[in-house]
């Protein structure tokens, strides 16, 4: 059971972290940078407990939910640098001794709405930077799976984040849009789904908060025929089936380029092969979707795809897992002849479901891809390199793979989805994120001496 937040606690959750705000903000960075070397040992030491724990609420494999863990524990290790990442910038003698210079100031009470596919790396985008600036931070993460994100809270405390700093509150839709109204909030980090996605952007932005939201997505893979055909099946299978299709990034549409289309029987050879099973038992490849709600939208998805003419190439609906015979589990499904218009391409499946298209050039590939709505990563198998630049060029995708399945941004840049996989300008973690969560203020200064020379009254606007 999860106890959603009430008016009076998201309102004192706010004032509690806008209180710690005053001191906060002006903590040294050398002892905001000592919190986050604790905090990153501490999740380390905890990984497997933690790992155990997001198994059993979210439904992942041990090696997945391990994983979640070391892709945001990879952000708290970089936001132990925040003395150089949170520098500002000097020009000397910008005029004739006046100096310009910038300081990156934390901006107040942040707060950070997560979705439950990834219960820890994506909290963990979100607070360890935002608290290393100088900022306080409201969390809320996911109703459907808060309890390893509430352990690595936790640890964040243990490591000696000051009382006030970091809050969590629970809750939905309500809780939510208290947070995108609250006047004592200033940003608002969002990641979930793109109808929520528009909504918090917009209602936040109305309140004059920043906002940053990442959001769906539709990743296709492009198969040129003159790929590696073992790592490129390996690595498409992989990516389209792992964590039951339920990651931002899964590939969820393979393009084949060609006489690439051949190897769709492979394809399916290997998908059939994955095991389906509880994400706690050693073996599995796949675990369930997260809810009855998610399951029976993938079956409908695959339902409607059947009724529009793609063809159905291995179905994964009505499977029964021994002993977990009401989990929510669909296995790996596959659909051939996939044409542009089917729902099964215009919506977000989010499901173990891999939908596939023949075209006959790569300049076919690009312009789908291209006139699809979102943005959020691409891949490419290829072994040209004449191919992949021109590729990465013209690819209007925010996040590309060559040859790599699902490229996620290690910490030291940003996650950089675009068009409609995210609004607002700057992303998570990375230097883009230390601009989300700092105003720059610049800073133009002379200082006189009495020998300075006495050039009286200036009325125009230059620097003399
Ligand atoms: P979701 O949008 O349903 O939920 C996200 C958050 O919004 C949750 O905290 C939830 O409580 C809250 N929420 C749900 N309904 C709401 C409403 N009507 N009004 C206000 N708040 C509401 O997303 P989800 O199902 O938890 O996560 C899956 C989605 O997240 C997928 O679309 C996936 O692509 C996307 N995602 C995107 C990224 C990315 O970086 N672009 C990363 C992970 C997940």
């Amino acid at each position: 059971q999860v106890p959603f937040a009430t008016p009076d606690e998201i309102n004192a959750a706010v004032a509690s972290a806008k209180a710690a705000f005053k001191t906060w903000k002006s903590t040294p960075l050398a002892a905001r940078m000592r919190i986050m070397l604790r905090f990153q040992a501490l999740i380390r030491e905890n990984l497997p407990r933690i790992a155990a724990v997001l198994t059993n609420e979210q439904g992942k494999t041990l090696a997945d939910a391990e994983g979640d863990i070391i892709r945001g524990l990879e952000v708290v290790e970089h936001a132990c640098s925040i003395g150089s990442l949170q520098m500002g910038e000097f020009a000397e003698n910008v005029a004739g001794g006046v100096d310009t210079y910038t300081l990156r100031q934390p901006i107040g009470v942040c707060a950070g709405i997560t979705p439950f596919n990834f219960p820890a790396m994506i909290p963990l985008w979100m607070f360890p930077m935002a608290i290393a600036c100088g900022n306080t931070f409201v969390l809320k993460p996911s109703e459907q799976d808060p309890m390893s994100t509430m352990e690595l809270v936790a640890l964040a405390l243990q490591a000696g984040v000051p009382a006030g700093v970091l809050n969590v509150v629970h809750g939905g839709k309500e809780v939510v849009d208290a947070i995108c109204t609250h006047p004592d909030i200033v940003a608002v980090s969002f990641v979930g789904s793109t109808e929520v996605g528009t909504h918090v952007y917009n209602l936040a932005g109305q309140h004059g908060k920043r906002v940053q939201s990442m959001m769906g997505a539709k990743n296709h893979a492009v198969i040129m025929p003159d790929a590696n055909k073992e790592h490129t099946l390996n690595a498409l299978v992989g990516a389209a089936f792992g964590a039951a299709g339920q990651r931002c990034m899964a590939t969820s549409v393979g393009v084949f380029v060609g006489a690439a289309k051949d190897w769709l029987p492979d394809v399916v050879a290997r998908a059939r092969l994955l095991k389906v099973n509880a994400g706690v038992q050693p073996g599995t490849d796949v675990g369930p979707v997260i809810s009855p709600r998610a399951k029976a939208r993938v079956e409908s998805l695959i339902a409607s795809g059947v009724a529009e003419g793609a063809e159905l190439l291995l179905d994964g609906r009505g499977i029964s897992v021994p002993g977990y015979e009401r989990g929510n589990f669909v296995g790996p499904t596959v659909f051939g002849g996939v044409k542009a218009h089917m729902q099964i391409y215009t919506q977000e499946i989010f499901g173990p479901v891999l939908i596939t298209l023949n075209v006959a050039t790569l300049d076919e590939a690009i312009a789908l891809i291209n006139a699809n709505p979102f943005g959020n990563g691409v891949g490419l198998f290829t072994q040209s390199g004449a191919v992949a630049r021109k590729f990465q060029s013209e690819i209007d995708v925010g996040q590309v793979g060559i040859n790599v399945p699902i490229p996620v941004p290690v910490p030291f840049f940003s996650f950089t989805g675009s068009r409609g996989s995210k609004l607002g300008d700057l992303g998570p973690y990375g230097k883009q994120v230390v601009q989300f969560y700092t105003q720059t203020k610049t800073v133009t200064a002379r200082w006189f001496d009495d020998n300075t020379v006495n050039t009286g009254v200036n009325t125009t606007i230059s620097l003399r």
